[in-house]
C-alpha cells in the first residue's frame, strides 16, 4: 500500500487488512509463525552493521554496546521463541474437581489479534523488535510505532519490516506523537507500550475507549542500596557500568544510591576510579570518550543540566564529572552528594548520566525512602546481609530485584520483565512476552447424558441439599 496516504488513512487501511490477516493466522500451523521469526533472525544477523550504524547516528552509542544491549537480547528472544514456541503453545490439561467429574478441561493460547507496539528511543531497536518477537510467536499481526527521537533507527526498522513482511502481517508507522495519536484511535486487540509513566496514562485512557488490553513497560526511580558490608570496589564497578552505559538512558539504570554512612567516602572514591577506567573520563578528549554514548537530544541535555543546577543550588556537591558540551549533547559521568530529598533530581526519573549518592545510618531509612516514592521498576541491593536483603525485598515493592549487580535482570531470558503500578503493568520477555500477546482461553468439555452438575439441578429437594452440604464441607 502506498505510503503517500495520510498516516491516519493509511493506519485505518492497514488495520482493516491486518484484521482479516489476523483471522487467517488463527488457523495457521505453528510453522508459519516460525518462518516469520526465522526471517527476522536472518535479516538481523545479516545486517548487524546497519543496526550499529543507525544507532550510532542517533546518539553515538558504541558498537559494542549496540551488540550487547540491542542485537544480542533480540537474538536471544528469537532463539528462545523458536526453541520453545511448541511448548508455549501447547494446550495445558487441567484437573477436574469432584463437582466437575463429568468434564474434561484444558487451557489453550490464542493470538490476541491485531496488536500495536509503541516504542521509546533509549534502546530503539531492542525495545521495538523484542516485543515484536513475542507478538509474532503468539500468532498476532502487528502495527509498530517506533520513536521519532531516533529517526535513523526508526527508518531502518521500517526498511527491515518492509523487506521481510507483508503489510497485513507487520507494518511500521514512523513519525511523531500525532502518528501515535492516530493509531490509538483504532480498536486494537492489544497495545504494548514502552515509555514514560506520563504517556503510559495517555495510552491506558485511549485503550479504555475500546477496552483494549495493555502491557505498559514504564520507568521510574530505581533505588540502589550499598550496605556497610558490601564489597565496595565490586559494587562501584557494577554501578558505574549499569548507570553510565547508554549514557544513563536506561529504564533499569540505578537512579540514585543510598549508601551506608560508614562506607560513603570509599564508595564515592571507588566509583570515580571505576568510572574513569570504564569510560576513560579522566581525559576531556572526545577521542577517549568513544565508549560513551551521548544524550539523545538538546531537550534532554537541558533537562538534565537543570536537574543538576537545581540540586547544587539546594546544597548538593558535585563529587566528580559534570563536564558539559552542549553542541555534542555531552555530560560526562557525574556523581553528586549531599543531595536534599526535595531537589527535583530526587523526584523525577533522571534518565541521564547523573547519579545522586545519599547517606543513611539506619537500614530502615532506606525502606522508608523507597516506600515514600512510586513503586520502582528495579531495586538493587549490594551487601552481604541476607537478613537485611530479605527485609528490603519483603518490605518494599518493585518490578524486579537484583542482588550484588544491576541491570542484568532485564535481559535474563527466563525471568519476567516489567514494572508494578507506576513503573508498569504486565510482563514481557520469553514465555511471559508470549503470554502478554495471547488470550489464555479455557475450554471445558462436558459429557452427554448424566453429569455431576445435573445432581444439583432444581427442584431443590432434600437430596440436592445433602449433596451441596457434602460439597461445601469436603470438596
Ligand atoms: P515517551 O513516553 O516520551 O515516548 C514513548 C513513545 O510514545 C514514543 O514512540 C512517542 O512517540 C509516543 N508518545 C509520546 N507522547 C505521546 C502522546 N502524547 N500520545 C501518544 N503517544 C505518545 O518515552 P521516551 O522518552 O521515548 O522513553 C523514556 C521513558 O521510557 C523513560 O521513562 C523510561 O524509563 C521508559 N522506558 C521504560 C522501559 C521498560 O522496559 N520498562 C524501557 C525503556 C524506557
Amino acid at each position: 500500500m502506498s505510503n503517500d496516504l495520510s498516516p491516519e488513512i493509511r493506519a485505518r487501511r492497514v488495520f482493516e487488512g491486518q484484521n482479516k490477516q489476523a483471522l487467517y493466522q488463527r488457523t495457521e500451523p505453528l510453522s508459519s509463525r516460525m518462518q516469520r521469526l526465522r526471517a527476522l533472525k536472518d535479516w538481523i544477523q545479516k545486517n548487524e552493521y546497519l543496526i550499529q550504524k543507525s544507532i550510532y547516528k542517533d546518539f553515538k552509542k558504541p558498537a559494542a554496546e549496540v551488540d550487547m544491549t540491542e542485537i544480542y537480547p533480540v537474538l536471544t528472544e528469537l532463539k528462545d521463541a523458536l526453541r520453545h514456541i511448541k511448548k508455549w503453545s501447547r494446550k495445558i490439561p487441567v484437573d477436574s474437581s469432584v463437582a466437575y467429574l463429568s468434564t474434561v478441561s484444558h487451557v489453550r493460547y490464542e493470538p490476541k489479534g491485531v496488536c500495536l507496539i509503541i516504542a521509546p528511543w533509549n534502546f530503539p531497536f531492542n525495545l521495538t523488535i523484542g516485543p515484536l518477537v513475542s507478538a509474532i510467536a503468539a500468532g498476532n499481526t502487528v502495527m509498530i510505532k517506533p520513536s521519532e527521537m531516533t529517526p535513523h533507527t526508526s527508518e531502518l526498522i521500517d526498511k527491515m519490516v518492509g523487506e521481510i513482511f507483508k503489510e497485513e502481517e507487520v507494518a511500521v508507522f514512523t513519525g511523531d506523537v500525532k502518528v501515535s495519536q492516530d493509531l490509538l484511535k483504532l480498536p486494537f486487540d492489544h497495545i504494548f507500550f514502552t515509555g514514560s509513566p506520563a504517556v503510559g496514562k495517555i495510552i491506558m485512557k485511549a485503550a479504555a475507549e475500546h477496552l483494549t488490553s495493555v502491557t505498559l513497560e514504564l520507568g521510574g526511580k530505581s533505588p540502589t542500596i550499598v550496605d556497610n558490608n558490601a564489597h565496595i570496589k565490586d559494587a562501584a564497578e557494577k554501578i558505574a557500568w549499569g548507570k553510565f552505559m547508554n549514557n544513563g538512558q536506561t529504564c533499569v539504570a540505578p537512579d540514585y544510591v543510598l549508601v551506608h554512612r560508614s562506607v560513603k567516602q570509599p564508595f564515592v572514591e571507588a566509583l570515580k576510579a571505576k568510572t574513569q577506567r570504564l569510560f576513560s573520563t579522566n581525559s576531556q578528549s572526545q577521542e577517549n570518550l568513544r565508549d560513551y554514548a551521548r544524550i539523545v537530544n538538546h531537550k534532554h541535555y537541558s533537562r538534565i543540566q537543570n536537574l543538576v543546577e537545581d540540586a547544587v543550588q539546594k546544597g548538593a556537591s558535585v563529587a566528580f564529572g559534570n563536564v558539559m558540551q552542549e553542541e555534542e549533547c555531552l555530560i560526562t559521568p557525574t556523581v553528586i552528594t549531599d543531595v536534599p530529598m526535595d531537589a527535583g533530581i530526587m523526584e523525577e526519573e533522571i534518565f541521564g548520566p547523573v547519579l545522586p549518592v545519599i547517606e543513611f545510618d539506619d537500614f530502615d531509612e532506606t525502606i522508608d525512602i523507597i516506600n515514600n516514592k512510586p513503586k520502582p521498576l528495579a531495586l538493587y541491593y549490594f551487601g552481604r546481609s541476607k537478613k537485611r536483603r530479605e527485609r528490603l525485598i519483603n518490605s518494599t515493592s518493585a518490578g524486579g530485584v537484583c542482588i550484588n549487580d544491576c541491570v542484568l535482570q532485564f535481559a535474563h531470558p527466563h525471568l519476567p520483565f516489567g514494572g508494578v503500578n507506576n513503573s508498569g503493568i504486565g510482563k514481557s520477555h520469553g514465555k511471559y512476552g508470549f503470554l502478554a500477546f495471547s488470550n489464555e482461553k479455557p475450554v471445558l468439555k462436558q459429557r452427554i447424558g448424566f453429569t455431576t452438575t445435573k445432581l444439583v439441578y432444581p427442584p431443590y429437594n432434600k437430596g440436592v441439599k445433602v449433596i451441596l452440604n457434602l460439597l461445601k464441607k469436603y470438596f
